[in-house]
């Protein structure tokens, strides 16, 4: 099957509807702002008609990065935010007209309660605080979106899985990829076996990490190195293109060249996976090196992503020559979507289960890498 031909032109027509089961409804430019004048007049008297409010949890770089988003999507809107530093809280009000009703502070955060102007609370803190905030808007009654990793062991995860269900509230985590449309290809070919089977993967995601203070690098805050905040790109990339779990994990620590940076997390780590079929798929991630690839090697050629994980856009080829596919805002597609869904009721794959899944291959990774030993998964 050429994947250039009818059945390409299906999964593009598909990227607007569903794609790896979930919907991508919204269309989204930068042009294309929905947040005018009167929209958010209507805010500033209460609820976005037809859309569901969310308050987002930490006004960091990627708290910024969905607020901006959520200027542009259909199926929600920013109605609210926790934080703890008055000065953004200032901005913020007057850049998304944000009535005081709709601004907590970590301290009062519980009584979001009692606000029917917000539906969903998208945490956005630093990885060991996301059990804590998750489980306490679950239990304020609200829906949660979470950012990847969905937290730093096993434990906290089911914690959270466990307060949602209780509490009759969704768990979704943000893993924006899922619904990008470069990515969603990758998973199409390699699922679809457009190439054949998928015999060897590679991935890496490195960049070089800045001030050696921020939390990043403490392992109390963020789980570990770069595996729990790169990594896990490689490890998704891993699921969605074979369309299965790994059976088993060997790993190995890269040297640390700078011994205070890295004195409490892996300055580098390299993994390698083994699928069911004999499907190797080798992992790196670093944050004292510069990558962004994903690569399968199936019977009938390879195709890639070499630019695979950032959100500034993404590139790759395959054996029928460069892929050519819409780019959107990602993070307004990924929130737009999970709110559609939640509004719809509809299926939607990157939930908790989902999270707390790749937690277990990040721990084992350390594991492996600790002990030297092959960590079985199953
Ligand atoms: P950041 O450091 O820029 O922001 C963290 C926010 O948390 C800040 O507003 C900070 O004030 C607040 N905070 C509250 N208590 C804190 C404490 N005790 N220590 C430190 N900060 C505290 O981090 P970020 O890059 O925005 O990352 C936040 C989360 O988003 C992480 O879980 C990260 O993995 C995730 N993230 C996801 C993507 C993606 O593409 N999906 C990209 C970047 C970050």
């Amino acid at each position: 099957m050429n994947p250039d031909g009818k059945s390409r032109r299906r999964f593009i027509h598909d990227l607007g509807f569903t794609a790896m089961g979930i919907p991508l409804l919204s269309s989204l430019s930068n042009n294309d702002s929905l947040f005018n004048e009167e929209k958010k007049q209507k805010i500033k008297n209460g609820k976005e008609p037809g859309k569901l409010g969310i308050a987002v949890v930490g006004l960091g770089t990627y708290g910024t990065l969905v607020s901006t988003a959520l200027e542009q999507t259909n199926h929600c809107y920013l109605a609210g935010i926790v934080s703890g530093t008055p000065a953004k809280v200032d901005k913020w009000k007057t850049k998304y007209s944000l009535p005081d009703k709709n601004i907590y502070t970590y301290q009062n955060f519980d009584s979001i309660k009692n606000n029917p102007d917000i539906d969903i609370v998208y945490i956005t803190l630093p990885n060991s605080m996301h059990a804590e905030y998750v489980i306490r808007a679950a239990q304020a009654g609200k829906h949660v979106f979470c950012e990847k990793p969905m937290a730093i062991t096993v434990a906290d995860c089911d914690r959270m899985i466990a307060a949602c269900k209780k509490a009759n509230r969704v768990l979704y985590v943000g893993y924006r990829l899922r619904y990008e449309p470069y990515n969603t290809y990758m998973a199409w070919l390699g699922q679809n076996k457009i190439y054949g089977d998928v015999k060897k993967m590679n991935a890496g995601f490195s960049f070089v990490i800045g001030d050696p203070t921020q939390w990043r690098l403490k392992k109390d805050m963020a789980g570990g190195g770069p595996l729990m905040d790169l990594g896990i790109y490689c490890v998704q990339g891993f699921e969605y293109v074979t369309g299965m779990d790994p059976i088993s994990v060997t790993a190995k620590e890269g040297p640390k060249t700078n011994l205070e940076k890295f004195k409490e997390v892996e300055q580098s780590v390299s993994w390698q996976f083994e699928f069911p079929n004999g499907i190797i798929a080798d992992g790196n991630c670093s944050y004292a090196d510069n990558a962004n690839m994903l690569r399968a090697e199936a019977e009938k050629g390879i195709f890639e992503l070499t630019s695979a994980f950032n959100y500034t856009g993404q590139r790759g080829n395959t054996p029928d020559g460069p892929i050519n596919l819409p780019k959107y805002n990602q993070q307004g597609r990924q929130v737009d979507a999970m709110a559609y869904a939640l509004k719809t009721k509809g299926k939607i794959y990157t939930d908790g289960e989902m999270g707390k899944k790749d937690v277990k291959y990040l721990q084992a990774i350390y594991e492996a890498m600790r002990t030297g030993k092959k960590v079985m998964l199953k």
